[in-house]
């Protein structure tokens, strides 16, 4: 029996930041109606007005064309939710607790009450964020428990798998859609047909589940990634010992189709607001659950990952012979390049970590700055590459950013103290740079600062 829901539908996404701010404004993109839903009054008001309060291309576009055309609205009241939504989606913030390894869900567990107790129609409530696995079934109870106004209520569970940087492109046209469901609800699968008709028409595969798979699905995913990025650091740990060169060891591995190249750039290692939080809280869960032993190795590929920041900055202090008063250029924040997110950015840590030996640290990130100064606000922060070079005595690119990729030699020449790059990233063609007289120190390659 399909319940009374309105066309186009109404779609609420409750939390407005990476995830939620670019859902609503993809779902208004499609056509639908659509309310913003956060906590944060400041935030809200930024939306309301068309800003985007983070740094996402081509976001700021769609933001303002809905907003424009009255689409896309924002609010901060679970009422006005409540009362007009068809569709809710969560995708509230999941951050590692504090103090501990497991993923904080009171906020899911918040928004999900807040929107039991005000639904008055006929309902979809479906997670989106970042979950551990069990979540979905406790939420799908505790939602009928509160609920107790007028309408039914269906809840799903769909994980979100957008990369900050693409996150509009992954949203319009991602490469699947994952839906968990309770058992025979159909209804909620028609509906969540009907939200995703563009995507299912351009044929992206849909996989239809339970709750505890569709779950699962998002941090084996991530868990996989993490893992790639650590195993190909760990072989850089290799190279950087006997000699060798990491890039053309992934090149050649990367052939093999059932490896494959990409996420095998050696470097300063994954960080973020998921990558990190999400492999230590899928740990703490499945021990939770008797698996001591399952996810150990998430472990190592966390340790492997975090000794990368010692080595850029153990790198630096062979450079430099001591880091106490030195005067180092950093090229990046951000924890990856097209974004202004610096949540566990393996730069920032890097940066602060230089300062607190008693560096002199000049950093320019093209949007990250901002957010890096919230955090750490002693940094010397400046607003172009030639700023942050300017009388290093290294430069460190530690953000994959196009303009530092594109960097060549000259663009730096009587900038800096000493010609001596660290190319955190592996992005730089060493041959250019060492023809042109600069010392290039690169993960996964073996330094020998006699040689250099
Ligand atoms: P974020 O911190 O940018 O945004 C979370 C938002 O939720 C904040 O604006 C906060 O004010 C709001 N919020 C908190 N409690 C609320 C409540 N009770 N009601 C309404 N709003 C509330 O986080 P994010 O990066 O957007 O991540 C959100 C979720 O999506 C996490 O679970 C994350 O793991 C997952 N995810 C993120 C990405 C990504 O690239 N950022 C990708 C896939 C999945």
């Amino acid at each position: 029996s399909l319940r009374r829901f309105t066309v186009p539908l109404r779609i609420t996404v409750i939390g407005t930041g990476y995830l939620g701010a670019t859902h609503a404004a993809c779902m208004a993109e499609l056509g639908f109606e659509v309310l913003g839903v956060d906590i944060d009054e400041r935030k809200i008001e930024m939306l309301a007005a068309g800003e985007l309060p983070f740094h996402e291309p081509g976001l700021p576009e769609l933001l303002k064309k809905h907003t424009q055309s009255g689409r896309l609205r924002f609010t901060t009241s679970f009422e006005e939710a409540g009362a007009w939504g068809d569709v809710h989606f969560i995708g509230v913030g999941t951050p590692q607790k504090p103090g501990g390894y497991g993923a904080d869900i009171r906020y899911v567990d918040a928004a999900a009450t807040s929107l039991a107790e005000n639904i008055t129609k006929d309902a979809l409530i479906v997670g989106k964020s970042t979950v551990p696995v069990g979540t979905a079934r406790r939420l799908a109870t505790l939602v009928q428990e509160r609920h107790t106004g007028p309408g039914r209520i269906s809840f799903a569970w769909n994980p979100e798998f957008l990369r900050e940087g693409f996150a509009v492109k992954d949203t319009l046209t991602p490469d699947r859609l994952v839906i968990g469901l309770a058992e025979g609800d159909l209804d909620a699968e028609v509906i969540l047909r009907e939200v995703y008709a563009s995507q299912l028409a351009a044929e992206t595969p849909m996989i239809v589940t339970d709750y505890e798979t569709a779950e699962l699905v998002k941090v084996a995913a991530n868990a996989f990634l993490a893992t790639k990025i650590s195993f190909i650091n760990a072989f850089s740990e290799v190279t950087e010992s006997v000699g060798g060169d990491i890039r053309t060891l992934a090149d050649a591995i990367g052939h093999d189709a059932r490896i494959g190249r990409r996420f095998l750039n050696a470097g300063v290692g994954f960080g973020g607001g998921c990558l990190p939080k999400d492999i230590r809280a899928l740990q703490a869960r499945v021990s939770e659950l008797g698996l001591d032993r399952t996810m150990r190795f998430l472990t190592e590929v966390d340790e492997i990952n975090l000794r990368r920041r010692d080595r850029v900055v153990s790198l630096a202090e062979e450079v430099l012979g001591r880091l106490n008063g030195a005067t180092v250029g950093i090229l990046g924040v951000a924890f990856k390049p097209d974004s202004d997110d610096v949540r566990d950015s393996p730069a920032l840590d890097v940066a602060a970590r230089l300062f607190n030996s008693g560096a002199d640290v000049n950093v320019y990130d093209p949007q990250g700055n901002a957010n890096a100064a919230k955090r750490f606000p002693r940094l010397n922060y400046v607003d172009s590459y030639v700023a942050a070079a300017t009388g290093a005595q290294v430069v460190m690119l530690l953000t994959e950013w196009k303009e530092f990729k594109e960097l060549h030699p000259e663009d730096l020449d009587g900038l800096v103290q000493n010609k001596v790059i660290i190319d955190g990233r592996n992005v730089l063609n060493v041959r250019e740079w060492e023809d042109a007289g600069w010392t290039v120190a690169a993960l996964g390659r073996k330094f020998d600062p006699a040689r250099d």
